[in-house]
């Protein structure tokens, strides 16, 4: 007979019920009850916490059905319960083994997927290889025989050992180590009994191949989730499989959203009496951009193409702006023979008014690169990549 109930209440357990029993209720309330679920519920929380953690210690627990909670108190072992998050932490990081160390699911497996933006362009399937752990099929999880599995008497299934170290006169510590007999698992299973396909490990690594579905217009960083296709583990629900799109650069298309951009070389003759240029599209069309003689295209200018940008991720028909960055090829130097003519060509040059006193000094190249690296900020004359946000889109 005990004398007070009140701990085994908390739990919904009865006294008498096995520590299997008492790690079930506990494991099952402190889930709902956690603060992060739960926050009203502290109290109850620290509840659930003081009373595993007295009917979870056979000394505490002896006392405490001796004599109820005023004989904890009493014996000195009720004064301080420890915090009801270390409990927690304990049960479910450290108690109970490195592999089964998460609550209630099991982790997510990330694995980046490399994908260049013709695939991202056009929508591909990638057949993806991985390894993971699946539950041994031949001892269903158990690791052993049925019945072979024992609780590991050192810990009495905690799969640490607490020790109490002395710091000083009167300070005392409480140390937690992994149980070396049951290396933290909290179970021991006889050798000769043990799984021969997964020598008691309750898992084992199989090979599967994901078809991943990379959808028109998908982004860099955009994440594909195979719900429960994790590494499987007894008692815990699978996690995702989580493919994470990595997107290739390209030598020529950068992307911007949903916009393409590019940059376009033209020679100082195309700029000036107009041109036609071939761009390949991403999904290996080709398309003629013309600039008409009497129009001038200038250095750093920016002109776009409507709808031939990124298809938009789940509405694949419509489809972002190619953006065009033109950069114009001066020439070196022109033959001072030809200049009279040229000049012939060109809008007349305003005349110089030059003071008298004005003094005659040397240009000077000036080598952009070394210049940046000594201010360490790019020279203001070098023209920035023009954000596509600001292209004003001119109809031509
Ligand atoms: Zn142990
Ligand atoms: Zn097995």
């Amino acid at each position: 007979m005990v004398k007070e109930t009140t701990f085994y209440d908390v739990l919904g357990v009865k006294p008498g019920c096995t520590t299997e029993d008492l790690k079930k209720a506990y494991k099952k309330l402190a889930l709902k009850y956690h603060p992060d679920k739960n926050p009203n519920e502290g109290e109850k929380f620290k509840q659930i916490s003081q009373a595993y953690e007295v009917l979870s210690n056979p000394e505490k627990k002896r006392i405490y059905d001796q004599g109820g909670e005023q004989a904890l108190k009493e014996g000195g072992m009720g004064g301080g319960f420890s915090s009801p998050m270390d409990i927690f932490d304990m049960f479910f990081r450290g108690g109970f083994g490195a592999h089964r160390s998460r609550v209630s699911r099991g982790q997510d497996v990330v694995h980046q997927l490399s994908v260049s933006l013709e695939e991202l362009y056009k929508g591909t399937v990638r057949k993806l290889a991985l390894q993971k752990n699946v539950i041994c099929d031949k001892c269903e999880g158990i690791g052993g025989k049925k019945g072979s599995v024992e609780q590991c008497r050192t810990c009495q299934g905690n799969g640490v050992r607490l020790h109490i170290q002395q710091l000083g006169p009167g300070m005392l510590q409480q140390v937690q180590s992994m149980c070396t007999d049951c290396k933290g698992q909290g179970e021991i299973i006889n050798q000769r009994d043990r799984c021969k396909q997964c020598n008691g490990k309750k898992t084992i690594r199989d090979r599967k191949i994901l078809e991943v579905h990379v959808d028109k217009g998908m982004a860099d960083g955009q994440k594909i989730v195979f719900s429960g296709e994790g590494d499987q583990e007894p008692d815990l629900a699978p996690g995702d499989i989580v493919i994470l799109l990595d997107e290739k650069p390209h030598e020529v298309f950068k992307r911007s959203g949903n916009d393409l951009i590019m940059r376009m070389q033209l020679d100082l003759v195309e700029s000036l009496c107009g041109f036609q240029k071939v761009i390949r599209t991403l999904d290996g069309r080709d398309l003629l951009i013309t600039a008409l003689p009497g129009t001038v295209t200038k250095h750093g200018e920016l002109k776009c193409i409507m709808n031939e940008g990124m298809p938009v991720y789940r509405d694949p028909f419509t489809h972002g702006r190619l953006i065009i960055h033109f950069s114009v090829n001066f020439p070196k130097i022109i033959d001072p023979a030809v200049i009279p003519t040229l000049e012939q060509c060109l809008p007349p040059r305003e005349e110089v008014m030059i003071p008298d006193s004005a003094e005659e000094v040397v240009l000077t190249d000036l080598d952009p690169e070394q210049e940046s690296r000594r201010r360490e900020t790019p020279p203001a004359y070098e023209e920035d990549e023009g954000g596509p946000s600001r292209v004003q889109c001119a109809s031509h």
